[in-house]
Formats: structure tokens, sequence, C-alpha cells
């Protein structure tokens, strides 16, 4: 799992959801609950994480008190990831955390992947196609399915950014 940790602003919550697939341990501001001007509660809150921000004002306010900080100038997903190259970020696709809230995935228990099939309507034979992982905060099962393959297409393309 790698070290680099995100703190995303308001405007980039694809983004965030790329970082969550290739396994970065990555917050979405509108995900958190606090009080207060949502810029200042980015500078000061969580330091431990390199804030990734559109805004041009916030990336100076952060970078005037020492915040970590990464401005971004795409507003086109792919693009964001490509510029997230410089500091190392390569976009893989992990089986680590849940796209949605960023909680660690573990493997289900044959009553919890059972549960959520049922409620879902997911075909039990799923099991044996596939490896099932779970996040037990959305209670929501993933697996290398078909959308797995156009994911696959879609960092094809990031990658081919990378090379230009
Ligand atoms: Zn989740």
């Amino acid at each position: 799992m790698s070290e680099l940790k995100f703190l995303c602003d308001r405007m980039l919550r694809k983004l965030a959801t790329w970082l969550r697939i290739a396994g970065y341990d990555t917050l979405y501001v509108a995900d958190l609950e606090f009080e207060g001007d949502e810029d200042t509660y980015m500078v000061y809150n969580h330091t431990d994480r390199i804030l990734l921000t559109r805004d041009k004002e916030l990336f100076r306010r952060a970078k005037t008190v020492g915040r970590p900080v990464f401005l971004i100038k795409s507003d086109d997903v792919a693009m964001q990831m490509a510029e997230l190259k410089e500091m190392g970020v390569r976009f893989e696709l992990k089986m680590e955390r849940c796209s949605v809230c960023n909680t660690p995935l573990r493997r289900p228990s044959d009553e919890e992947a059972l549960e959520v099939m049922r409620r879902e309507g997911i075909r039990e034979d799923l099991r044996e196609k596939y490896e099932l992982w779970f996040c037990e905060k959305c209670r929501k099962l993933y697996w290398m399915g078909s959308h797995w393959r156009n994911m696959v297409e879609f960092l094809k393309r990031v990658e081919n950014i990378y090379k230009h």
C-alpha cells in the first residue's frame, strides 16, 4: 500500500474515486463532517495528507502555511490522473479500498456475501467465478467483473496521456 495519502476538494470527486480504486487512502471533503468554512477546514486539517485542489486561491493559501498541497490544472479526470504522475502516483486496479467510502476492503464471510447477493439480486454462482471483496461500512461487494474491463480500458487511455 502506498505512503501517499490525499484529501480532495469538492471539485475532484471522480479523481478521489480513482485514487481509491488505485489503493490510495483518499478523503473527499464533501463526505466529511465538520463545522465552518470548507477551505479553512482543508487548509488546517488532515495535514498528513496532500491536499489536491483545482482552486488557485486555496492552493496559495495552503502553500503559505506550509500545508502539503498540489494544484490540479485540468478539469478532465483522465488528465488529472496524468498530472499526478509527477508525484509518483500510479493508477493500477487494486482491490484495497472501497471506491465509495475509502474503507479498506476485506474478504467477506459466506454470510456477508450471501446477505449482499440476496439484497441486490446477484446470482450466487458469482462466488465461484470471482474472488469477492467486501466493504463493511457500505455492505457492498466488489469483484473483477465486466465493469473491471471497462476500467482497464480507461486506464490504458490515461497511460497514453503519460507518454505525451
Ligand atoms: Zn464503502
